[in-house]
């Protein structure tokens, strides 16, 4: 049986394992892969990491609070994952980690149209936002960074490029695309409460893309889909890296259908 895990602290809530596990039934390898969920502290990642491949594990997805300290175990980076700063996809094998990131190929995968030359909010600075500045400015978007804390923002930006914008509330007419990138909407709080705009000032212009998928949809997706955007939630962008590194992992073309279902109806198959 060949292992592969989603890494997290916590990460008993996490979808992947039903998603992974529908994927590799509906591919046929239902019977020699297995994906589970594997809590670890922070001080848990290095010795287990190192050990995972004499487990049997092939791969591992890396959560929050991981995705840092999973590129700096790693022995081998792919560019991305380099340039990021982060990794969310392991590879085990021939005694060596390789390390990736497929959250910002997942987030342009999700996206109804290419981003290039659009003017687009990134709103957040934590791990998610660094993905998804990266790869807007990599197809060419141009990309304002908000954030409650300014100077995360501002240090983001100074590393990965985008400009920062600090003011509160914010005139959103200008852009083409809103991407929230806080954890904002997680949990009950009033989302326009938090963030640096009103409900009112969506447009049907707008593209709203919202990473969080703990409520779908989300309070900011249920006003872009009112107004007449278009929208895109943070359950497609998790269905989307997840295909990307199931793809690393078995060299097979992920049914991506089958993953959302999976995902949404978080059955443990
Ligand atoms: P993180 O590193 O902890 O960053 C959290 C971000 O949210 C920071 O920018 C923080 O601002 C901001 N924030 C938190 N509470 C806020 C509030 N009340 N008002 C305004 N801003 C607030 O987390 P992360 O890893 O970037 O993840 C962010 C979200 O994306 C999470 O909900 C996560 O589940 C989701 N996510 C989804 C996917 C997916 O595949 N769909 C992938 C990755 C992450 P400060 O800097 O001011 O604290």
């Amino acid at each position: 049986m060949k292992r592969l895990a989603v890494l997290g602290h916590p990460v008993a809530h996490s979808r992947s394992p039903a998603m992974h596990n529908a994927a590799l039934a509906e591919l046929g390898l239902g019977g020699e892969w297995r994906y589970e969920a594997i809590d670890l502290a922070p001080d848990e990642l290095e010795p287990r990491v190192r050990a995972m491949e004499g487990e049997g594990v092939a791969g591992a997805n890396v959560t929050v609070p991981h995705k840092g300290a999973a590129l700096s175990l790693a022995d081998t980076l792919s560019e991305t994952a380099r340039e990021i700063g982060a990794a969310n996809t392991l590879s085990f094998a021939a005694g060596e980690i390789h390390a990736d990131n497929t959250d910002a190929q997942g987030l342009l995968d999700a996206l109804p149209t290419s981003p290039a030359g659009k003017r687009s909010l990134v709103l957040g600075a934590g791990g998610a936002a660094r993905a998804v500045v990266w790869a807007l400015l990599r197809e060419g978007a141009e990309v304002d960074v908000w954030n409650r804390t300014p100077s995360r923002a501002q240090h983001l930006c100074e590393e990965l490029g985008g400009r920062p914008v600090e003011s509160n509330p914010m005139d959103i007419r200008f852009y083409d695309l809103i991407v929230n990138s806080t954890s904002v909407g997680l949990r009950d709080e009033d989302t326009f409460a938090e963030l640096p705009f009103a409900a009112s000032d969506l447009e049907a212009k707008h593209t709203v893309v919202d990473l969080v998928y703990s409520g779908c949809p989300s309070q900011l997706l249920t006003i872009a889909a009112h107004v007449g955007a278009s929208y895109v939630g943070g359950l497609e962008i998790l269905v989307r890296q997840g295909a990307l590194s199931l793809e690393i992992w078995t060299g097979r073309s992920a049914p991506l259908d089958v993953m959302r279902d999976a995902a949404r109806a978080r059955r443990r198959i």
